[in-house]
């Protein structure tokens, strides 16, 4: 395999990761990456055209339930195939676990490029847990809770306009629909993306629906029984767009350049380079330094009482538990701050490179990142990551399946 562009030789006669197929043309990794720039855009579904929203929204349930059913079926097989710790004095690799076949049989409603961009990152999911799981038994094996976003392939969705308004055709339940979807000014960044995958000058990849609380419906605290909670249906779509006539429709201000660094969690400058934004988080250090010495310090307790016992069991996992829902939340608040600057300010995005990571090594960098690209997906602005992802390091689930809804065009 040679690149059309720059001749360099790939190593198979296939089409090695990160190259690209454009009609006959091959790319390799870094001539594609050179011309496209990938992007998501997430947009409100406003109606099905020429259909009722009931027949839709049960057409979409449907799709929820067996994502959603085939996502945790998926998990549980991946643990229940699995070794189990013995006397091993390391984990052992995992085995290819190949559950395509049978879950197509279990999940028809389901397309097969569904079936395969679930499993991906379900597999992805369910390694980058495997080792507190299985051999530190440190976390309960992750669910998936009802709604599971649904993915669309790339050939079973087209980006298409009706007077000027966007309108999406999704194949859903066997059938196409026709999504309008919400334009008006402040959809504006997307609608220029949107354009360039209806002309095809952008490179399609997947789409996902599934649901956000609606701000109408938003309520403070918990909603009582009678207040329904209302949902606005998401439709989200990842393309490559080429670079050039990027910056021609690009908005009229620069990204905003967010960085990690290693004397504070966030730093964001503007195109002169001018520090506008930070975020030092010093709590989350000691959050950090607080739950490796709970851990420790429990550990010490039990050591001391010579035999394990259900309540120091009991106390860790609420240790645990605890951590984790603070450190959720301060990536959600974290996430929201960030964006909601950037688009206050009318940045066209954020370009996010979080290679530094000496401020809170133990941070999940990596959640920190995906909810500030769903942030910005829902505030219309790009998202962008400065440095390319290492091959070979354990991908959260989201990386897996966008990685995966890129190689639907190899
Ligand atoms: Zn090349």
């Amino acid at each position: 395999m040679t690149c059309s562009i720059c001749q360099r030789t790939g190593k198979t006669e296939r089409l090695p990761r990160g190259w690209k197929r454009r009609e006959e043309v091959v790319f390799c990794e870094a001539c594609w990456r050179e011309r496209y720039i990938l992007r998501s855009i997430a947009i409100p579904v406003v109606e099905p055209m020429g259909e009722d929203w009931h027949n839709f929204r049960e057409a979409l349930k449907l799709g929820w339930v067996q994502a959603t059913a085939a996502a945790n079926w998926m998990m549980t097989e991946l643990y229940a195939r699995d070794f189990r710790r013995g006397r091993e004095d390391k984990m052992p690799p995992m085995k290819r676990v190949y559950l395509y076949p049978e879950a197509r049989e279990r999940f028809p409603g389901l397309t097969p490029q569904s079936v395969v961009s679930i499993e991906n990152a379900v597999q992805a999911a369910y390694r980058a847990a495997r080792y507190e799981v299985l051999w530190t038994c440190s976390a309960s094996l992750p669910t998936f809770r009802y709604p599971r976003p649904l993915p669309v392939h790339n050939q079973s969705w087209e980006a298409t306009t009706a007077e000027e308004r966007p309108v999406v055709r999704v194949r859903l339940g066997g059938r196409w629909w026709e999504l309008r979807l919400k334009g008006g000014p402040r959809f504006r960044p997307q609608m220029a993306a949107y354009r360039q995958m209806v002309s095809g000058e952008a490179v399609r990849g997947e789409l996902t629906l599934y649901r956000v609380r609606a701000h109408d419906g938003k309520l403070a605290g918990r909603p009582n029984k009678d207040q329904q909670v209302k949902y606005t249906v998401m439709c989200k779509m990842v393309a490559w767009l080429p670079r050039a006539s990027q910056m021609e429709i690009r908005a009229p201000s620069d990204p905003l350049r967010v960085k990690t660094a290693d004397d504070m969690l966030l730093v964001a400058a503007n195109g002169r380079n001018e520090q506008v934004w930070r975020y030092r988080a010093d709590h989350l250090r000691r959050w950090v330094a607080e739950h490796r010495k709970s851990i420790q310090s429990l550990a010490d307790d039990q050591k001391a009482e010579q035999r394990p016992s259900a309540a120091f069991a009991d106390r860790r996992t609420a240790a645990g538990l605890k951590y984790r829902n603070r450190m959720h939340s301060a990536i959600r608040e974290i996430a929201a701050q960030l964006v909601a600057y950037a688009a206050r300010r009318n940045f066209s995005a954020i370009d996010y490179d979080d290679t530094a990571t000496g401020f809170c090594p133990d941070f999940p960098y990596a959640a920190l990142r995906e909810r500030i690209c769903i942030k910005c997906g829902e505030a219309g602005l790009g998202f962008e990551q400065a440095r390319a992802l290492p091959v070979e390091t354990p991908v959260s689930a989201s990386s897996a399946a966008s990685r995966l809804l890129l190689s639907g065009h190899r």
